[in-house]
């Protein structure tokens, strides 16, 4: 028996898959209009600026931030979680120029606009780069400065959320709470604080965050990460969240979901992040599905795509295809990233309408 040639499709037959497919195909989420909501400074470097500007200034980079990049991390336990940070500092330590500064931001916010999002808030530690850029304000005033022209340069809104470091003292929180508010209005929309949950507790930084919230500022600290349901708690209760970074673990006390939803916090939730950072096995077992369907407000981010190698569209990819959501559902959660940004009004309204677009409404 002769082997039978490998048959081509007739005309009607590829007529009828291309419908199909048509029928199948979705829009691309990196089309879809967003606010993105959780990202840090130099986490937002594209990895070949980082190799670049460590070439030009010098620095060595370790292996798992050329060849092996991404990094494989385990943060779960200080040991690995000092890893992450170690890295981040090398990483941050290229950035020497106020030119630096700038491109970053530029880039950023290039990427930003062809993953579809509108507007970014981007969170910086002042004080990690203060040394370098002639203190605390001067470094403030540049990154404003880089930001104005990145969103100049691609129509992509930015504003800054000053985090304070919950591993130094309450009182640099303080301060740097007192500094952000001196630009309310003026580029910066929130307070954050960042870095190690188990080194330093949202309670000890109360007395900031009221500086800051007094200072018409959002407070945005991160909490239900790396710890569970008394981090939220606290975060709510003591520092008066509007949103919190992370706050997955809130899933593990039904009540704390509820009190979540009834007080309208947004949960910034960055399944990328999670997996790299070993808080979830894998990108299904970060409950995404669960706090949305309890009704939480929930704004997906990329963390810092520097560490863990994608950026903010695939976040939604990643809901899409791990979790199931519609594409009504996907541009639900842009919505909820929108409603839950410092946004100006103009801008709301544009990003909104496009998510109805996206979704043919
Ligand atoms: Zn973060």
């Amino acid at each position: 028996m002769s082997p039978r040639p490998a048959q081509e499709p007739s005309a009607p037959d590829r007529q009828k898959g291309a419908l199909a497919a048509s029928r199948t195909a979705r829009p691309d989420v990196a089309l879809l209009p967003k606010a993105h909501l959780h990202l840090h400074f130099t986490g937002s470097m594209r990895h070949s600026t980082l190799v670049e500007l460590a070439a030009l200034r010098g620095v060595h980079l370790p292996d798992a931030l050329v060849e092996d990049w991404p990094p494989r991390l385990h943060a779960t336990d200080e040991r690995g979680w000092f890893r992450f940070q170690r890295l981040y500092d090398i990483a941050r330590s290229v950035l020497q120029e106020p030119d630096d500064l700038r491109r970053l931001l530029r880039e950023t916010a290039e990427d930003e606009a062809a993953e579809g999002s509108g507007w970014l808030e981007i969170q910086v530690d002042p004080g990690g780069y203060a040394a370098r850029f002639g203190g605390l304000t001067p470094t403030v005033e540049l990154v404003l400065d880089a930001a104005r022209e990145a969103s100049e340069a691609t129509g992509v809104g930015i504003g800054l959320v000053l985090a304070a470091n919950r591993t130094r003292h309450p009182l640099d929180a303080k301060t740097l709470a007192r500094l952000a508010v001196q630009y309310t209005g003026r580029g910066v929309v929130g307070f954050g604080l960042s870095n190690d949950e188990r080194r330093g507790r949202a309670y000890d930084f109360e007395g900031a965050f009221r500086i800051a919230k007094r200072g018409g500022l959002l407070s945005d600290p991160h909490g239900g990460e790396l710890l569970g349901p008394a981090s939220v708690r606290e975060c709510l209760e003591t520092l008066d969240a509007d949103r919190i970074g992370h706050g997955i673990r809130a899933v593990e006390d039904p009540r704390l979901v509820e009190r979540i939803v009834e007080r309208g916090v947004t949960l910034e939730v960055c399944p990328s992040s999670n997996v790299s950072l070993g808080v979830a096995a894998t990108a299904a077992d970060v409950p995404v599905r669960r706090l949305y369907e309890a009704g939480a407000s929930i704004a997906l981010g990329a963390d810092d795509p520097l560490l863990f190698g994608s950026r903010l569209a695939r976040q939604y990819d990643l809901v899409r295809t791990e979790h199931g959501f519609t594409d009504a559902e996907l541009a639900d959660l842009a919505r909820q990233s929108i409603r839950a940004s410092a946004a100006p009004g103009d801008i709301r309204a544009r990003l909104l309408s496009g998510v109805d677009s996206w979704a043919g409404l």
